[in-house]
């Protein structure tokens, strides 16, 4: 895949970059190395120092880099805007929490006196450079979540970015640059996938964090097992969206439009299936169906649009298949199931929503990654649970209902790294994120994510 921004509004090509060859990367390894072995020694005051000042130059850039961000990957800017601000506010959360995160923790006295020791106390200390396999679809978000933990531990990154956000890439590494972080704290390797196992391999690199497809996270996976290097998947999702007869339908309908289009329907995390009570299935479709049909799609450099293009021309052609296949296989397209009318340019879709979904169609299994919603009438909770797993994927989850016995039921029996009741699923720097089954393991943000590159050590004392 060349490394180019080609705006997904028009298939214009805005910019072309080379490919880093292997001096320029071991150059780069090298002062990653170099940098760890200094920047492990820092404290929590001086590297807080650093996150807050990058924090600052962020939100000092955000209508640029917003713009940088809609012209690579297509994302509404208002939202671009948005990403940016959060991104921010990570920083300045981890900034703020990561010493007590990481603070020594001690075990219970009795334990210590049985294990023979005078005092023992738990440390966490910086693995080393971690490899950030990164994705367009949250070109800044994807890449802070990670790096802010990871700076604050005293880990050092290296961010092999997808090959369509180059200048966000690029931007990413400048910005820490211009915080003050030392010379190679955190570096962009502008490579293809194909260069991704040479540094994987590389005994300076301690460990990898991959946020991408199935094809990916195996691939890098596989080579770090076979180097005994620690890795953190977050992968696909097509977490489901339970309606029960108890809901508010107006506002599960109303949120169901934001959880499955935000991001032009491009987020592991948005909601994809929703299963429907048959006591609110006609309200919920209709609201719903015309929720979606209201939306605007278009220029995403404009303000108002709701829904822009696609990423790539790829990205379209692999959601236009799986809904022909859907409907093909019997499957209603209750509003959109095409291009927009004249679209020649750019590589828009019409926000979709498919009713009648059954079990043989690639649809049920597979993650639309675009503004393409299923739904499913269920008769009871019991259905309703056993749709919501009948799933490769295990990310998150989102129910509606007032009923108190529902929600244990849920919280219990959905196989999913989070449940989120009468809302949408949304990542927030204190709450762990990440999934099981094919949607990867290991978690970011919150405590969790930090520990992750982290040498738990035992400190023992006798
Ligand atoms: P990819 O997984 O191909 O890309 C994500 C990142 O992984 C990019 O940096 C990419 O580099 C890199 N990469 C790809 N293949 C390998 C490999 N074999 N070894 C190492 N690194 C690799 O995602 P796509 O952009 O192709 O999207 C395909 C599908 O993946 C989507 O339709 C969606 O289902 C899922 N996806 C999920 C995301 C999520 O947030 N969980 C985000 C993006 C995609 P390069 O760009 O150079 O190929």
């Amino acid at each position: 895949m060349a490394i180019a921004t080609v705006n997904p509004a028009t298939g214009e090509t805005l910019k072309s970059f080379g490919a880093m060859g292997p001096e320029e990367v071991e150059r780069r390894l090298a002062t990653a190395g170099a940098a760890f072995a200094d920047y492990r020694t820092t404290g929590f005051d001086e590297r807080t120092r650093l996150v807050l000042r990058a924090a600052d130059l962020l939100d000092g850039d955000r209508d640029d880099i917003a713009r940088t961000m809609t012209l690579e990957m297509g994302k509404p800017v208002a939202a671009a805007r948005a990403e940016a601000a959060k991104c921010a506010k990570a920083m300045r959360w981890y900034a703020e929490h990561a010493a007590a995160l990481l603070a020594d923790e001690e075990p219970a006295e009795d334990d210590v006196r049985d294990s023979g020791a005078e005092r023992c106390r738990v440390h966490y200390r910086p693995l080393g450079v971690i490899l950030a396999v990164m994705p367009w679809n949250f070109p800044l978000w994807q890449v802070v979540r990670f790096a802010a933990p990871a700076l604050m531990a005293g880990n050092v990154g290296l961010l092999k970015h997808a090959s369509n956000v180059p200048q966000t890439a690029l931007y990413l590494e400048d910005l820490f640059r211009r915080a003050g972080f030392p010379e190679g704290c955190f570096q962009t390797l502008l490579i293809g996938s194909d260069g991704v196992e040479k540094v994987l391999r590389d005994r300076r690199v301690a460990a990898a964090t991959l946020t991408g497809s199935e094809p990916a996270g195996r691939s890098v996976a596989a080579i770090c097992g076979d180097e005994i290097k620690k890795t953190v998947l977050e992968l696909g999702g097509s977490d489901p969206y339970l309606v029960l007869p108890s809901a508010d339908v107006d506002r599960a309908a109303r949120t169901a439009v934001t959880a499955r289009v935000q991001n032009n329907g491009q987020s592991c995390i948005a909601a994809k299936r929703f299963i429907v009570h048959t006591d609110v299935y006609d309200a919920f479709a209709e609201r719903f169906t015309a929720g979606m049909r209201e939306l605007k799609v278009g220029d995403p450099l404009l303000e108002d649009t709701n829904v822009g293009p696609l990423a790539s021309e790829q990205g379209r052609t692999d959601l236009e298949e799986l809904v022909d296949d859907a409907v093909r296989k019997g499957a209603t397209a209750l509003c959109g199931g095409s291009r927009p009318e004249g679209s020649e340019r750019g590589w828009f879709y019409l926000p979709t929503v498919l009713a009648g979904i059954t079990q043989d169609m690639r649809i049920h299994q597979e993650e639309t990654f675009g503004p393409v919603a299923t739904l499913y009438r269920v008769r009871d909770l019991d259905e309703a649970v056993s749709v919501a797993n009948d799933s490769p994927f295990g990310l998150s989850s989102n129910v509606w209902t007032r009923d108190d016995g529902e929600v244990e039921r849920c919280v219990r029996d959905l196989q999913a790294g989070g449940v989120f009741f009468n809302g949408m699923t949304a990542s927030h720097p204190a709450f762990p994120f990440g999934g099981i089954k094919r949607s990867g393991y290991g978690r970011e943000l919150s405590a969790h994510g930090i520990r992750e590159f982290c040498n738990v050590t035992t400190v023992w004392h006798g």
